[in-house]
């Protein structure tokens, strides 16, 4: 029976044995098959057969962290309560924990993006008080209202993507069956499976169902049970900026366009009060103009910007594929490629129809569909399909991987001042983490630039606790680490790293 290449954090190991990981083309055979065959819909999907599997000398099936208890792999998969949207968001916001929850608020995102909808509303009812009062005639009231409306709408799906969160794998989670096991990763922090679709996002320390991406502006990852929320505040941003830009442009004109005039040198405005029947309730002064212009500056920003993001997100939606998982499919391809292996990889979650994977998301009851751990998946895939690749891929990384030593400690600051100027002005633009390292450290390197490198320390001791310490440091801080003459073979991936 063979056996699946596995590599777990912190341990070494897999593709030690060097050279390409998956030589000899065939080994590898296309991975969907039969399990599938109209596996869509709530059933959960048949195993898959037994696979393919990389041939070089295989290490011994990875031990379950612990037994699998057969109430926890008898499919007790935390289900989320079933009830309307509305009341799991409410249910959300005041419930139980939600003194944890609202801590999500005390972030520079949140307040930013508070600040913005405040500002921007606040602006636009004032305006449309000015320019179109609401009491007079139906025309106003309408406009107002909506105004209204946006507001609200807007702060409602901002907080539900906020508060409902993605949906987190539950703690110490395992497959229905356990012989399952051996086609997902395992996360240490959870100390569960990452089911399929699942990643562990280190802000919110918690695998994370369906995970997209982990959004500072919400404070929280975009994942399965936000995602509608989520991609609904995106829609509606750009929308009620759009009316808020009209309203203030229609202000600024009506208030100034008999009271300002052009020199050859000045601009001249005449501030005093409107000579206008009735007379205008709030007065437009020069704040209210300053004020107004710079409203319109944030709404048409965010207009552009925010609508930018919901074009992404209904490509997410419609091909049913997370930014996560376009860059695990162009990595399958490159790795295809690379070893030669003749497989075709085919993403098992897009349905063939926007329509069907557009439902999957947005659903009347505001629940999306299923549970977020099974998936449907189309023919001729199973639901092990990209979590197989994943491991693949995982082992293949660290066939190409190189060794170094460190030879200088580093702190793990993200701009160290004694390591050399061109350190200090490339450190990488990302939110990544630095790794403090101590002389004598090894890491295991991935990838890297001209003066920068990422890698994984390479724990020696069970006494680390088994915690992974991935990130950047200096690549003037290490050297390339020559005494391992049994697991440094000549090693593909060195030039992507040099
Ligand atoms: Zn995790
Ligand atoms: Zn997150």
């Amino acid at each position: 029976m063979p056996r699946l290449v596995t590599c777990r954090g912190g341990e070494r190991g897999c593709g030690a044995t060097g050279g390409p990981l998956f030589p000899g083309g065939g080994r590898i055979a296309s991975g969907p098959r039969a399990g599938g065959g109209g596996s869509a819909g709530p059933a959960p999907a048949p195993s898959p057969p037994p696979l393919p599997l990389p041939s070089p000398p295989l290490p011994a099936p990875f031990p379950l962290p612990f037994p699998p208890s057969p109430s926890a792999a008898g499919g007790s998969h935390a289900r989320r309560r079933r009830g309307g949207g509305g009341r799991a968001a409410v249910a959300a916001m005041v419930g139980p924990g939600a003194l944890q929850r609202a801590r999500r608020l005390c972030h520079w995102g949140p307040a930013v993006a508070l600040a913005v909808v405040a500002v921007c509303s606040a602006t636009a009812m004032a305006d449309a008080a000015l320019w179109y009062w609401p009491l007079d005639t139906a025309g106003g009231s309408v406009n107002f209202v909506m105004l209204l409306n946006w507001t609200v709408m807007i702060l409602y799906n901002y907080f539900s993507a906020m508060f409902v969160g993605p949906g987190y794998v539950p703690l110490g989670w395992t497959p229905e069956k356990s012989q399952d096991c051996m086609y997902l990763q395992y996360c240490k922090v959870c100390q569960s499976y990452k089911a399929p679709r699942s990643h562990h996002c280190r802000k919110c320390n918690r695998c994370v169902m369906k995970m997209d991406h982990h959004c500072p502006w919400i404070n929280n990852c975009c994942g399965y049970q936000n995602h509608a929320s989520f991609t609904l505040f995106l829609l509606l941003a750009p929308l009620g900026c759009i009316h808020a830009s009209f309203i203030f442009i229609m202000t600024m004109y009506t208030q100034l366009y008999n009271r300002i005039s052009f020199g050859w040198s000045s601009v001249k405005i005449d501030m005093s009060a409107a000579k206008r029947d009735p007379r205008p309730i709030i007065p437009f002064g020069l704040s209210a103009f300053a004020a107004s212009l710079f409203a319109l500056g944030l709404a048409l920003g965010t207009t552009i910007a925010v609508g930018m993001l919901f074009i992404i997100q209904m490509k997410v939606i419609l091909t049913n594929k997370t930014s996560i998982e376009s860059w695990i499919e162009e990595k399958a391809k490159d790795r295809i490629q690379y070893y030669q292996t003749g497989e075709t990889f085919i993403f098992p979650y897009d349905m063939g129809s926007k329509w069907k994977n557009f439902r999957q998301v947005f659903t009347w009851s505001g629940i999306p569909e299923g549970d977020g751990l099974d998936w449907p998946v189309r023919d001729g895939c199973h639901q092990y399909s990209l979590t197989i690749e994943q491991l693949k891929q995982k082992a293949d990384k660290r066939v190409r991987s190189v060794r170094y030593r460190a030879i200088e400690d580093y702190s793990g600051v993200c701009c160290p001042v004694t390591k050399g100027v061109k350190t200090f002005f490339t450190t990488p633009c990302t939110e990544e983490p630095r790794i403090a390292l101590s002389k004598g450290d090894l890491i295991l390197a991935t990838r890297g630039l001209k003066h920068w490198m990422y890698g994984e320390k390479i724990l020696i001791s069970a006494a680390d606790g088994g915690i992974r310490e991935r990130g950047w440091f200096p690549r003037n801080c290490v050297e390339k680490y020559q005494h391992d003459s049994e697991t440094d073979q000549p090693v593909d991936g060195e030039k992507k790293i040099k």
